[in-house]
């Protein structure tokens, strides 16, 4: 017998439960606990503008703090999450906390758009739209500042279904954004189906691009693509003014990256705002001298 853990997360105990499995029911009473004790953070990283360096939105970025273990990073749980369905409840946190993000954001004067990551199981779960519109009017915060990303593998399993939630979402007036652009499959036809406002190039063909002339050719032709398609165009991993220069030069909208800001704890995000120089700034000091 296996062990079995299903979507509805519920677990059945098994004797014959090998290692692994024992191991991987401790992680995830692990992660339930974790959240029940809010060791969970919100991290946001902040976008930007690439025209102007304005400050325009953010990316909300989960991170677990662990009490002996220190700081863990989504790499390391995320994918455990998907495929014991934990992520759910995850996901609907993450959504609460950028809700109040929002609703604190908003009292300070500050428009933002807050980007938040969906995965596989989000898309099957056809009761998030519903579930989101209800935390949007608890924090009486508008659709329209929600941005949600996906890659394009996660509709995979079962497009017809991410697709109905799909559009349950874009029909509240959330934006959508297909994450990790480029590295997975159907790109074209997905761009081509999918209700989308946006589109992330990886960072993996931004963050050499100065120097790798082969991602420099991917990047621009991701960026004419997706403005052909009528979409925005985001690329992340900015790691150099070099490389936001040469995304500004290829009329990229929209840009993130260590260059900027790593991401950081929500709480920090306003004092970064006020201290913000775009790099058009500096530069136009430097020439005008
Ligand atoms: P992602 O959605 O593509 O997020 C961008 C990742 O790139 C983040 O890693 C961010 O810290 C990192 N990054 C941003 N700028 C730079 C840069 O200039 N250089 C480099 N080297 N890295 C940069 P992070 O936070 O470790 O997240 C990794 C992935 O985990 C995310 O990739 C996303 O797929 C997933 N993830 C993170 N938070 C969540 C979440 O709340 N829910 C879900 N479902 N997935 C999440
Ligand atoms: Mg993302
Ligand atoms: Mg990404
Ligand atoms: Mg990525």
């Amino acid at each position: 017998y296996a062990a079995k853990i299903n979507s509805n997360e519920a677990v059945l105990y098994d004797p014959a439960l090998d290692k692994a499995s024992q191991q991987n029911l401790s992680l995830l009473s692990e992660l339930r606990r974790a959240l029940e004790c809010n060791e969970f953070k919100m991290f946001v990283q902040p976008k930007l503008r690439i025209d102007t360096g304005e400050f325009i939105g953010l990316e909300a970025l989960v991170r677990w703090e662990h009490p002996e273990k220190g700081m863990i990073y989504p790499d390391q749980f995320i994918p455990f999450s998907e495929q014991t369905g934990f992520i759910r409840a995850l996901t609907r946190w993450m959504l609460e906390q950028s809700a109040m993000l929002c609703r604190d954001l908003t009292a300070y004067g500050i428009n933002a758009k807050i980007s938040v990551n969906l995965s596989t199981r989000d898309l099957l779960d056809q009761n998030l739209p519903a579930k989101f519109s209800a935390m949007l009017a608890r924090y009486a915060v508008s659709a329209s500042s929600f941005c949600l990303e996906i890659t394009e593998s996660s509709i995979m399993d079962d497009p017809v279904r991410a697709l109905l939630t799909l559009d349950g979402l874009h029909a509240m007036g959330v934006d959508l954004s297909i994450d990790d652009f480029g590295t997975g499959y159907s790109s074209l036809a997905y761009l081509k189906r999918l209700p989308v406002d946006e589109l992330k190039i990886d960072q993996s063909f931004v963050m050499n691009m100065e120097s790798d002339i082969e991602d420099a050719k991917i990047v621009r032709s991701t960026i004419d693509l997706g403005h052909n398609m009528g979409l925005r165009v985001v690329a992340e991993g900015i790691e150099s003014e070099a490389v936001w220069w040469l995304l500004a030069k290829m009329g990229c909208d929209q840009g993130q990256g260590y260059f900027m800001s790593r991401p950081m704890p929500a709480a920090q995000l306003i004092g970064w705002i006020a201290q913000w120089v775009p790099p058009r700034m500096k530069r136009d000091t430097v020439s005008s001298k």
